[in-house]
């Protein structure tokens, strides 16, 4: 049987996209160690540095000396803990909704979420770069799923105009996508939605902590929360912990409570994983120039990127994509980075369509202007060399 396998890969090898581990040990929030090597990172979604804010640090350990280092069971069980109420609670009202759901990961929210809401009879249109959790969510839910083009609002407009539902529609989108860096047009999605009488989900997993005033997500960026139903995110990225979220309704959250399948099989996540999240979203409230530094530092790499003729895409948030095109030479260049002191992620299909693959850079609150000159000046003259 490993013959099989073994042949797959191999096969998988010579499209070069295998793929493989590397252990990089953390030094800081924006430094890692790689062998005997100490490397500046720009491929984290640690967006405001918040992993290594002693407040959220002290919260974790806080949490595990009290509670204990496992919950010990699922949320429906024994495994709600006190911290899991008051973090809903603090999420719900950083969203603007009236309730919040915490889930194991942003994978299982998404997963569980389009799994409950939406069944046979239902319809489910999804921007064709939508994250591959909500991919997965839209197969197992069973309904239709009506792929649209890239925030492409003729195409959205003309498949719900085309696909007569009996049921529920649901339109589903990444509020910041996650390879491309550029911004959901929600305020048009919603428009659309309320014609058709659809739903609208957000995926705020790059945007909560990161885009709009105090990094309250989409649909505050656009001034919409009370026009969209279903505020997906995650605690993984700028809150500096792990798991997912949704907010939206309390009917909602009650429902999910009843139907999520990954919400309700599963064990509930340790108190200094809440604990740390609740910390950090504390931080983002209290201090929104946080939010402004990674706006600011994304700006300035981004545009000294484009200045020097790389192509950044639309990008208009720290996710910087640098499109090179042929797979081997975005691999070969993220390895020339590294060997430089630069970890940058090489992106390759099936993560982007084919002859898309490119490097992407992720920037934080918590990187200095000499990482970011470091940084610039190692990939202007790598890209140069590789003739991109
Ligand atoms: C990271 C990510 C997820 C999954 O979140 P995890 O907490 O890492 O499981 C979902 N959606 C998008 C757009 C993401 O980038």
């Amino acid at each position: 049987m490993d013959n099989i396998f073994a042949a797959r890969l191999e096969e998988l090898d010579r499209q070069g996209l295998y793929r493989s581990l590397t252990t990089y040990t953390p030094v800081s929030a924006t430094h890692v160690r790689l062998g005997d090597m100490e490397c500046l990172m720009l491929a984290s979604s640690n967006y405001l540095g918040l992993t290594h804010h002693p407040s959220v640090r002290q919260a974790a350990a806080d949490a595990a000396q009290l509670y204990g280092s496992g919950s010990g069971g699922s949320r429906l069980t024994t495994g709600t803990h006190p911290l899991y109420s008051s973090l809903e609670r603090d999420l719900a009202s950083f969203k603007g909704t009236e309730a919040a759901l915490v889930f194991n990961t942003g994978y299982m929210a998404n997963v569980g979420v389009l799994n409950a809401l939406a069944g046979a009879q239902d319809v489910i249109f999804s921007d064709e770069l939508n994250h591959a959790s909500i991919i997965d969510g839209c197969r197992l839910s069973l309904a239709r799923v009506i792929v649209y083009r890239h925030s492409d609002m003729a195409d959205l407009s003309a498949k719900l105009a085309a696909t007569p539902c009996q049921g529920l529609r649901l339109i589903v989108t990444d509020g910041v996508f996650s390879m491309d860096g550029d911004i959901a047009l929600l305020d048009r999605i919603v428009v659309l939605a309320e014609e058709h009488n659809a739903l609208v989900m957000v995926d705020d997993a790059h945007a909560t902590g990161v885009i709009g005033n105090g990094g309250h997500g989409t649909a505050a960026y656009f001034g919409l929360a009370e026009r969209i139903h279903v505020q997906m995110g995650t605690l993984s990225k700028a809150l500096a912990a792990e798991g997912g979220y949704i907010a939206g309704s309390q009917v909602l959250i009650d429902y999910l409570i009843n139907k999520a399948r990954s919400f309700i099989f599963s064990t509930a996540l340790a108190p200094a994983t809440i604990a740390a999240a609740q910390a950090a979203l504390a931080l983002i409230v209290a201090q929104p120039v946080l939010v402004r530094t990674v706006q600011e530092n994304a700006r300035y790499l981004r545009g000294i990127l484009a200045d020097a003729g790389l192509n950044v895409g639309e990008s208009e948030t720290p996710i910087i994509p640098v499109l090179v095109g042929n797979t081997e030479k975005a691999t070969t260049l993220a390895t020339t980075l590294r060997r430089n002191g630069l970890i940058v992620s090489a992106i390759r299909p099936p993560t982007v369509p084919p002859g898309t693959s490119r490097l992407r850079i992720t920037v934080s609150a918590a990187h200095s202007r000499e990482d970011l000159v470091f940084a610039v000046d190692r990939i202007i003259s790598a890209a140069k060399a590789a003739g991109i």
